[in-house]
């Protein structure tokens, strides 16, 4: 479950945008992952408070948000067991859903990172005023998340599977390493913005700033662009990936694969890729949690005098006892032939619907015992029948 945003923060629902900002700057410090490395459970904390304030500090989604909940900005929901290789599961606290970076969100609002990500504590708490680029003298920065599906059938879900993905992304430019300059070439100061990152519009009281956009904000630019990226450091790449489904996957689960994202500007690392697990229908079952939920047609002689049926289940064949005097929409449990689960703890159940079917287009000799069966009922026999009788009399009377 998606935590709630106020919640997160520790601010009331009524709290202004200003107190909004302060929690989340208090919050932001203490869990930032370069004040706690190697700590995850920081690193959650940090991204967790990071999706609340970017929600709640925007007056749109804020109103989105206390109409629908988290569920809105937290699509699918998968929560993680941990993943090897390219498929790791990520944990509640992935990124996507146009969440930024949460480094990025924390550097644009305090104005104040190492562009690669690097981070001085001693710029926001020491109180030195120095504000540098958002961006960075190196003007690094981490590559956007990206964000792909693959439809898989029922019965991966249930045994895991490995698919091929392609995705199309940038990729850092292997002729210049990324950093958009010509090998041997170096940086110079950007001409647009005279080094300085952002350019200044309006005048008098009325100015303001923006990132250059011939540097990124960096205010350097390559001085001799590379040949093969135009000085971009970047270039568009296929990749054909490998995704590993873990069993249990549920319709809407996430997969995190790393560094597949975007390539990062300037040497800055690529993003994560997220892929949306969509889980094609099934002829026979659905599901429901961990269970596996089936309707069986049976007859209402076996329903009636109880018998043994063939049941399919995600694991093949099975045989299952029917009760004398089954009624329609009983349902029987099939204990441990459900979904596996996902974080590795006991398998779903499955859930066989009986579906009484009246029986059609019967023929003289049918119909004649049908008819002398119903003759010799007694009240006892449809003790529904004879409950409702008693009702509807006492209405009518
Ligand atoms: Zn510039
Ligand atoms: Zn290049």
């Amino acid at each position: 479950m998606a935590k709630d945003y106020y919640e997160s923060l520790g601010v009331p629902r009524t709290a202004t945008d200003d107190e909004i900002k302060k929690a989340y700057r208090k919050l932001a410090v203490k869990y930032h992952p370069d004040k706690n490395p190697g700590d995850k459970k920081a690193e959650e904390k940090f991204k967790e408070i990071s999706r609340a304030y970017e929600v709640l500090s925007d007056s749109k989604k804020r109103a989105q948000y206390d109409q629908f909940g988290p569920e809105l900005f937290e699509h699918g929901g998968a929560s993680g067991a941990p993943g090897g290789g390219a498929g790791g599961f990520s944990g509640g606290a992935g990124g996507f859903g146009g969440f930024s970076d949460p480094r990025d969100l924390f550097s644009q609002i305090f104005g104040n990172a190492g562009g690669d990500g690097s981070f001085s504590f001693e710029d926001i708490l020491g109180g030195t005023g120095r504000r540098r680029s958002a961006r960075g003298r190196s003007g690094a920065r981490t590559g956007q998340d990206l964000r792909s599906e693959i439809e898989i059938d029922f019965e991966d879900a249930v045994f895991g599977a490995d698919k091929r993905l392609r995705i199309q992304r940038s990729g850092a430019c292997t002729h210049c390493g990324g950093t958009g300059c010509e090998p041997g070439s170096s940086m110079k100061s950007c001409p647009t913005c005279g080094g300085q990152g952002q350019v200044i519009s309006g005048n008098g009281f009325f100015q303001s700033a923006a990132p250059c956009p011939a540097c990124g904000g960096a205010g350097r630019i390559p001085s001799n662009p590379c040949r093969t990226c135009g000085g971009q450091g970047k270039v568009p790449v296929t990749r054909d990936l490998q995704i590993h489904i873990p069993p249990g996957v549920n319709n809407g689960s996430r997969l995190r694969v790393a560094k597949e994202g975007e390539a990062g500007a300037r040497g800055g690392a690529p993003g994560d890729l997220y892929v949306v697990i969509r889980i094609r229908p099934h002829d026979v079952f659905q599901r429901e949690d961990q269970n596996v939920i089936c309707d069986l047609p049976v007859d209402p002689v076996t329903a009636a005098l109880g018998g043994i049926v063939d049941v399919p289940t995600v694991t093949g064949r099975t045989r299952m006892k029917i009760p004398a005097g089954t009624s329609d929409g009983t349902t029987l449990r099939i204990r441990g032939k459900g979904m596996p689960s996902l974080k590795g703890g006991a398998r779903g159940d499955q859930l066989v619907r009986i579906r009484v079917e009246t029986p059609v287009g019967l023929n003289a000799r049918q119909k004649e015992l049908l008819t002398e069966l119903a003759g010799t009922f007694t009240g006892a026999n449809l003790p529904k029948r004879t409950d409702f009788q008693k009702r509807a009399a006492r209405f009518l009377k």
